[in-house]
């Protein structure tokens, strides 16, 4: 199978709009080496054809028009993406959808928990649902499903206590990740670009090709020490890659053909590409994603 990183950033991309702190600024004046990034998303193909969606970023237009691979063919208003499956329902991970109202229809797959935040919370899929028509496809964790020509996906439920900003906040469901498999190759690519605690999912990661992880946070207090949030990376639902429990040590610790992190937050000093920070990632064997990197798994 094939992945195509369409967007490597958190939430705001890098660098964001209202920001101005260290990596922001050295990304805007060019004063160390970085390269801009827009929210996070992928997209997954058996076949170099036909794409699925992971996530559906706000900057999804850009991040298609880069990739000539999802243009429209000669004379016709169709691409070869209309589905989308969802780790969550965080803004940063479904406004996209309502930029995809001018297609034929959308098929989405969402948990239980997700779908619920998107109709009676954002009211996101409610609002799409007068341009287009939308496909609920449940997502429940555990389950094989088949997505085309022997690309299948299983979710797998990532416990969170991040404080829930719509409906009731019902634990379950309300993240998870995706480990997509090529039923011909046995190879397992998975995507999890939100993970609070990796103890708790590291059985899904067993025997996968390619992992791409949250690496939103260098430090738990990032934010706090910049003056920029009162919340720990942890509090927001992340766990940070350094320090004690970090999931640099316990990533490394993995055999893993490929280990990419993705989701950076714009204040992580990874983002600088000759920070000693983004030294000690590439030394432990893992890699940064950027927009537009593309992985056969
Ligand atoms: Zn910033």
């Amino acid at each position: 199978m094939w992945v195509r990183v369409l967007g490597s950033a958190a939430g705001g991309g890098f660098p964001q709009w209202n920001c101005a702190c260290p990596p922001c600024r050295a990304v805007r004046d060019g004063s160390r080496p970085a390269r801009p990034r827009t929210q996070s998303s992928i997209a997954v193909s058996p076949d170099r054809r036909r794409w699925f969606l992971l996530n559906a970023s706000p900057d999804v237009h850009v991040q298609i028009e880069s990739f000539p691979a999802l243009h429209p063919a000669d004379g016709s208003r169709g691409v070869p993406l209309e589905t989308v499956l969802l780790t969550d329902a965080e803004l940063d991970s479904t406004l996209g959808l309502l930029l995809l109202r001018e297609g034929g229809g959308l098929v989405v797959h969402a948990t239980e928990a997700t779908r619920e935040v998107l109709y009676d919370g954002t009211g996101l899929l409610r609002t799409l649902e007068a341009y287009c028509p939308v496909t609920w496809r449940p997502v429940l964790p555990g389950a094989d499903v088949p997505l085309a020509d022997g690309l299948t996906y299983r979710a797998f439920d990532v416990p969170t206590t991040k404080r829930a900003r719509f409906g009731a906040g019902e634990a379950k469901g309300r993240v998870v990740g995706f480990r997509l498999t090529d039923e011909r190759s046995g190879r397992a690519l998975v995507h999890l670009p939100a993970v609070q605690d990796l103890t708790a999912v590291r059985d899904q990661l067993e025997d996968c090709s390619c992992l791409l992880v949250d690496g939103t946070c260098w430090s738990d207090d990032e934010l706090i020490r910049l003056g920029l949030a009162g919340r720990t990376a942890r509090e927001m639902g992340h766990l940070p890659i350094h320090g004690p429990g970090g999931s640099l040590e316990q990533l490394a610790a993995l055999r893993i053909d490929r280990m990419v992190y993705i989701h950076m937050n714009n204040t992580n000093p990874i983002l600088l590409e000759n920070s000693p920070e983004r030294r000690a990632v590439e030394q432990h064997g893992l890699e940064v994603a950027v927009d537009g990197m593309e992985i056969e798994v």
